[in-house]
């Protein structure tokens, strides 16, 4: 009777434990926080004002909220040294207003080669809100990666980019090449350095990204390839380098979707109008 009691009181326990660690890490929907901190420089002051008035972190909220997370992820506006960069850590993805400021300031001031000024802001921090995005869920969801972290994350940014309307994915992929396409003049030919970072060149994230988006759909991107530099010879196996990446997204990350919420949240429009309000505030700087 004793050991009966004992081993009944044991399994108790173990169930009590299984089951208190299963509350603290199921998974869910609408896991992502935001956090406008606001800058304490004044020089940051109109990007804290623009990106609140254009609720740009609530619509990365809703974005993303079709992801099922073991615990909260909060995306953060905070000022980062002199820095323009991004990071993600701790449970946080930190957007520095540095970065934001450094994308205003290289905003055309008409369009040019068919592109958007507001999307050559828009097209990479994006990008990079879902490339941090990315370390997250590898981090959160213990996704292995095969290759190197910096080049999944991008392709899981684009995979995202490409579940977005078609119009909408064709601005972002032409305004994030874009900026690319800026970084190379400023550092054409990359150093020793560069080659030797964790992050492929700008160069090659470029091509990369030109790559994934002919490979998702020859047709749509054929002429953002050819613009943005996609050589014939590696556009020949973008189709098949797209397939692993759908594959490998399908497998690790798509078990940790809510389908009918990401149906809704991905057809959703997402962009700003190309004359809307936030592109009259370039004359204020
Ligand atoms: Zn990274």
């Amino acid at each position: 009777m004793m050991k009966n009691s004992l081993v009944l009181a044991v399994s108790g326990m173990i169930l009590i434990t299984a089951l208190a660690m299963n509350a603290c890490t199921a998974e869910k929907t609408n896991q992502v926080s935001v956090n406008y901190m606001p800058p304490k420089n004044p020089a940051y002051q109109y990007i804290y004002t623009l990106l609140k008035e254009e609720h740009t972190l609530d619509k990365l909220q809703k974005l993303l909220s079709p992801f099922r997370l073991p615990w909260t992820l909060e995306i953060s506006l905070a000022e980062c040294d002199g820095e323009a960069d991004a990071m993600y850590g701790n449970g946080t993805i930190t957007i520095c207003y540095e970065y934001i400021d450094e994308l205003w300031k290289n905003m055309p001031a008409k369009t040019t080669a068919g592109i958007e000024p507001i999307d050559t802001v828009v097209g990479p921090f994006l990008d990079t809100v879902l490339h941090e995005f990315a370390h997250a869920l590898f981090d959160y969801l213990d996704i292995p990666i095969l290759g190197r972290e910096e080049d999944a994350a991008d392709q899981v940014s684009a995979y995202i980019y490409l579940q977005l309307g078609k119009t909408e994915a064709r601005r972002l992929i032409m305004g994030t090449v874009y900026t690319y396409m800026l970084e190379v003049k400023d550092t054409d030919p990359p150093s020793m350095a560069e080659f030797a970072d964790e992050h492929s060149t700008s160069e090659q994230r470029r091509i990369n990204l030109l790559c994934i988006a002919y490979g998702a759909d020859p047709e749509l991107f054929e002429d953002v390839a050819a613009w943005g530099g996609l050589p014939e010879e590696r556009a020949d196996i973008c189709e098949e380098e797209f397939e692993h990446i759908a594959h490998a997204y399908h497998t690790l990350i798509g078990p940790h979707i809510d389908p009918d919420l990401a149906k809704k949240v991905f057809d959703r429009t997402w962009l700003p109008e190309k004359t809307s309000r936030v592109l009259s505030r370039q004359k204020l700087n």
